[in-house]
């Protein structure tokens, strides 16, 4: 029997109701599977935290987390008891950056019972790989001012070992899927790191030679993501076009609630971390109304992580069903409270045993 070791931090607000559901729901899994068993361990790090110990995590969290197989996040924020800068140093890209989790995957797909903004839904399905580490979100720049006047400067980071780094795991994730990778560039306006770019992809693409390509311009790619969203499959994007496509992909699915995500550590030398796209709603929290979808979601994005892909496929399958039926929380237009939308995802699972 294999068994799974993650670390399990709800954090604030509606982390503290979807986690526990997405828990739930990841039991039925392994019941409906057999062969595998999951030890969740939990940690109380959050805002709530900061208030009792003046940090977000202890001194030793990073060490304490080190040798879990994954790491599963709620939400981290809650701005009327900690400023957004401290809550999200001290704990998530705190995370992020020391244990390498250089990918950020963010999939987007039309769901079956969730009315999407776009005006012809079609049968979209595709995931954007956004490089997480560097790129335009550097620290290199500063501020002159030359006579009366004031400018600010701002330098984009790009590395070979970065750049080829996102593509050749879009390129792996595409021989998975549907085998096509578009790449979101911008090479007729950013003269120096775009055109680097463009090289780095036609020099990964040739070890692909299975897999289909195209480039588009980050403008036009934008657009297409409304106008043609179901001819996308891997999508690989720097960091600054990878954090506005990801937004853009949850947008046309329907609700943030439902959206997932990862942040993946390439290497294996250190446990990757999932959490959901959205934020810890404290405009909702305490009611039970709060979407579980996307904390499932990302849950199905860790099995798919673990080599369950299988699993993850009838996870996402069951979810999906459910919504269709109508079992929604008030976000998608239903009267469902989180915890029922949970409970039938874990009664339709166990149905598969
Ligand atoms: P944070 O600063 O933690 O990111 P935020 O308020 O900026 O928080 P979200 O928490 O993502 O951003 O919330 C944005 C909006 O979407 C809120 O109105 C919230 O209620 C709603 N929302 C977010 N997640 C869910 C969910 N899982 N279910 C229902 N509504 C949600
Ligand atoms: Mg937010």
């Amino acid at each position: 029997m294999k068994k799974w070791e993650i670390a399990v931090i709800p954090g604030d607000g509606i982390g503290k109701e979807v986690v526990p559901a997405a828990l739930d729901v990841l039991q039925a899994v392994a019941d409906v599977h057999g062969g595998i068993a999951f030890s969740f361990i939990e940690f109380s790090w959050s805002c709530d935290y900061y208030v009792e110990h003046g940090q977000m995590m202890p001194d030793d969290g990073l060490s304490t987390l080190r040798n879990f197989d994954a790491i599963f996040l709620g939400a981290v924020g809650n701005p009327k008891l900690v400023p957004d800068h401290i809550s999200l140093w001290g704990l998530l890209l705190k995370i992020r950056r020391e244990f390498e989790q250089v990918i950020n995957i963010r999939p987007a797909k039309y769901f079956r019972g969730l009315s999407s903004p776009l005006a012809e839904p079609r049968d979209f399905d595709f995931i954007v790989v956004r490089e997480n580490s560097e790129g335009e979100y550097s620290e290199v720049g500063g501020r002159i001012h030359r006579g009366d006047d004031e400018i600010a400067i701002q330098n984009a980071v790009f590395t070979r070992k970065g750049t080829e780094r996102a593509m050749r795991y879009a390129f792996e994730l595409a021989r998975k899927r549907k085998g096509h990778v578009t790449s979101a560039t911008k090479s007729n306006g950013i003269f120096h790191t775009m055109p680097f770019w463009d090289e780095v992809f036609a020099d990964v693409k040739r070890d692909y030679p299975d897999v289909a390509t195209a480039s588009y311009h980050i403008d036009a790619l934008a657009a297409f993501f409304v106008t043609r969203p179901h001819t996308f499959d891997v999508v690989v994007a720097s960091n600054l076009f990878g954090d506005i496509l990801t937004d853009l992909g949850g947008a046309i699915m329907g609700s943030i609630g439902i959206a997932p995500a990862a942040n993946i550590n390439v290497n294996g030398n250190y446990p990757s971390m999932f959490e959901p796209v959205h934020g810890s709603a404290p405009d909702i929290y305490g009611k039970g109304i709060a979407n579980p979808i996307g904390q499932i979601w990302t849950a199905k994005l860790m099995l798919d992580h673990f080599g369950e892909e299988e699993l993850g496929a009838l996870l996402l399958r069951v979810v999906e069903d459910v919504t269709a039926d109508g079992v929604k929380t008030p976000d998608l237009g239903g009267t469902a409270a989180t915890k029922e939308v949970a409970a039938e995802i874990c009664r339709r699972l166990r149905e598969h045993a």
